[in-house]
């Protein structure tokens, strides 16, 4: 029996991942970030080679529109409690900050808000997030904002508003990343419009390939290269094969009415709707077809065939979906991933790009445009 192979990774191999909901796990469980059962902890990040990391400060949108701010802020102190810790990872919020860490060989950690309903149609709650250091917002979650629509959700906006359109230009003035990922088609057009500066969709994969509305269509992936911004593959096997996706629906619709049973007299209550949803979540990818590392890898050869190889990289989704690929079940698995993209015929060089040049040099020119710099 020929023995397993260990695919080695060049020391210096910058991976850089754009999207985890790590945050919300270490909120909700009684888990640290040294060793955890979830995908991402240190152990796993220094297995895997993982060296820089965007976690989202995601608030589910039931607790918009007066309960999504404390959420973020107590995601924002389990991350200084849990993470930002001098022998775990350190808080980046800048290039500079990140080539330090890197050369200190801390895990480099950014801070993203995940669902434009956190700051409470406030473009001074936005700045008060900037000065805590956060420096990219997902516009949408699975719901509408007031002032921008979500792909999941029935337009109301019909794309961005009025204010929806200053949000993003004052993003771009900050120095921070504008993230289309759950916005709706229209939404993505509008921002496209609204701003000249490079935009990113930081865990959506190829509509083309999967054809659901939460993946990006052609055209937007060409428009989102055009001008030189980021697209990070999502590693969530429903976004990946669309088979997958009806298998959740069917699976999840079957449980509609337990659902209502057990929520009925907590509808006042966000977290347990939250609790009860995510685990109807859980249990509706048991049995699902298989996906694997090379069907999630078919997206990166489109995203990189259609916009370029300059615009794609890894946006995980780890901690925030409930299952994987088979062969990546966690940080820790990505050399696995990256024996598939040199199987599939990129270049060493390609592969740096990919695994985190991209996203490094998106934040960079996002940095440079926002005012002052
Ligand atoms: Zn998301």
């Amino acid at each position: 029996m020929k023995k397993s192979s260990a695919v080695s990774l060049p020391k210096d191999l910058l991976i850089f991942d754009a999207h985890c909901d790590t945050a919300s796990m270490l909120f909700e469980q009684p888990w640290n970030f040294r060793g955890n059962p979830g995908h991402i902890d240190l152990g796993k990040a220094r297995k895997g080679g993982l060296k820089a990391q965007v976690f989202a400060v995601w608030v589910d949108p039931l607790l918009a529109p007066h309960r999504a701010m404390k959420r973020a802020m107590q995601l924002l102190q389990t991350m200084e409690q849990k993470v930002f810790q001098p022998r775990l990872a350190a808080k980046v919020t800048s290039q500079a900050e990140m080539a330090a860490a890197l050369l200190q060989k801390k895990l480099a950690a950014w801070l993203f808000l995940e669902g434009g309903h956190i700051i409470e149609n406030s473009p001074e709650i936005l700045h008060i997030f900037y000065s805590l250091g956060v420096r990219g917002m997902t516009l949408t979650h699975s719901k509408n904002t007031d002032w921008a629509d979500s792909t999941t959700d029935t337009p109301r906006a019909n794309g961005l508003t009025a204010l929806g359109r200053r949000i993003v230009r004052q993003m771009a003035e900050m120095g921070m990343a504008i993230d289309v990922s759950h916005a709706a088609d229209k939404t993505i057009a509008h921002v496209l419009a609204a701003t000249p500066v490079p935009v990113m969709a930081s865990h959506s994969n190829a509509r083309k390939l999967c054809p659901i509305p939460r993946n990006l269509t052609d055209e937007f992936i060409r428009q989102i290269a055009a001008r030189r911004g980021f697209i990070g593959a999502n590693f969530f096997p429903a976004f990946i094969k669309l088979r997958v996706f009806e298998q959740i629906e069917e699976n999840f619709k079957q449980f509609a009415r337990e659902i209502r049973e057990r929520t009925r007299g907590h509808l006042d209550d966000p977290d347990f709707l939250s609790r009860v949803e995510w685990e109807y979540y859980v249990r509706s990818v048991s049995g699902n077809e298989t996906v694997a590392v090379n069907d999630l890898v078919d997206h990166i050869v489109h995203i990189a065939a259609t916009g370029g190889i300059d615009c794609v990289g890894l946006g995980s989704d780890f901690d925030g979906i409930p299952s994987t690929p088979a062969g990546l079940g966690s940080a820790a698995a990505y050399p696995a991933l990256i024996g598939v993209l040199r199987q599939r015929g990129f270049r060493e060089n390609e592969i740096r790009k990919i695994c985190g040049l991209n996203l490094r040099n998106f934040l960079r020119r996002v940095e440079k445009k926002g005012r002052g710099k």
